[in-house]
């Protein structure tokens, strides 16, 4: 075998699989003020992070705003009337947490329809998966409320589309921000269709997820809440999604996986109190790339929630990315040593719902 015939056969074997990646420089044009930990700067330090990250398969792919017919998938006319009011107002506060600025409504607008375009590409089959870095971050918006920095959920929306464009009908959300998605969870709550999982520092902002919020009427099994106590880690993240989520999601059998990725978790965060890393961050990548790939036809769909620490993001980003290729890089799984009891609630809750050891 000469070597070019060789080289293009192992090309073959490792050949990763197609990422769209959505940025934009428009995304640092919402402006929450001095000092707020949701900046603009977060978006730069993932343009140059990504500038310096280079593997087969990647593809830029441009966002479009959301239309407010897509808006009202999820939220209240009154709600999105609110937020458009804001626009060109030099500031404007939803609470004390959510200040907005000129811009902000065409930038929340332009996050919302970054992710709806890397969903509709990944149905139109042109890239296997994807990852919207957008802000700003949309898990805590209400159906009726901008809150916790957010405006849209972009999450739900997507969600939404999927279903009322596509036909998909199970959709899983997986939310591994440190923070809770209230409204994430409150979208879907009474849903059959859409199984939302929230890993989470608990007791925390913005005081909801706890173990026994599970769903309600049709919805009822619906929402895996996995609250930790602050000083949690790669292990007990790993411990969570190999011994619960995913047998869990296994089950429910997805057929579009939706990822609320904040790396507020990670140890360098300012704002929380985890301690996960780089490689908790692949790990649980590469468990979610394997369960799309599983029941999903491999449709998988990450959008950037928080993450505070520049550095973190720069570091953590590159880790998942890696695995939505499905080249094998970095360490393996390691066989995680949680606290013990730590999932014991959420094992409970979920019992009478799903399979659960
Ligand atoms: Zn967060």
């Amino acid at each position: 075998m000469d070597v070019a015939f060789f080289s293009a056969a192992l090309g073959v074997i490792v050949a990763a699989m197609r990422t769209a990646l959505v940025i934009d420089d428009r995304f640092q044009a919402h402006d929450p003020g001095p000092g707020h930990p949701e900046s603009p700067a977060r978006i730069r330090a993932i343009l140059d992070a990504l500038a310096q990250y280079q593997r087969s398969g990647l593809v830029r792919l441009d966002p479009r705003p959301a239309t407010v017919d897509e808006l009202a998938l999820v939220h209240a006319p009154s709600h999105i009337a609110h937020v458009a009011a804001t626009a060109g107002r030099p500031r404007y506060a939803f609470d004390a947490d959510t200040p907005t600025s000129a811009r902000s409504f065409d930038t929340a607008l332009l996050a919302a329809g970054g992710y709806l375009a890397l969903v509709e590409a990944i149905m139109a089959g042109e890239v296997e998966n994807g990852f919207a870095f957008v802000r700003p971050p949309g898990h805590h918006a209400e159906p009726d409320r901008a809150m916790g920095f957010c405006l849209f959920n972009n999450v739900a929306i997507a969600a939404r589309h999927l279903q009322q464009r596509f036909g998909i009908r199970r959709v899983l959300i997986v939310d591994w921000d440190v923070h809770h998605g209230n409204g994430t969870q409150d979208a879907f709550f009474a849903d059959p269709d859409v199984l939302y999982v929230s890993t989470h520092q608990y007791p925390f902002y913005p005081g909801t997820g706890a173990a026994t919020e599970v769903g309600a009427g049709a919805g009822a099994g619906r929402t895996l809440n996995v609250p930790f106590p602050a000083g949690c880690g790669d292990d007990e993240y790993i411990a969570a999604f190999t011994d619960v989520i995913v047998p869990i999601a296994a089950q429910f059998r997805p057929e579009f996986v939706l990822v609320s990725a904040g790396f507020d978790a990670h140890r360098r965060d300012p704002l929380a109190a985890m301690t996960v890393t780089d490689e908790g961050f692949r790990a649980m990548a590469r468990l979610l790339v394997r369960l799309a790939e599983q029941h999903a036809d491999g449709r998988l769909a990450a959008i950037l929630e928080g993450g505070y620490d520049l550095r973190a993001l720069q570091t953590a980003i590159p880790a998942v990315l890696d695995e939505f290729g499905g080249v094998p890089t970095g360490a393996a799984l390691a066989s995680p040593q949680p606290r013990p009891g730590v999932l014991d609630a959420t094992r409970a809750a979920q019992r009478p719902f799903w399979d659960v050891h």
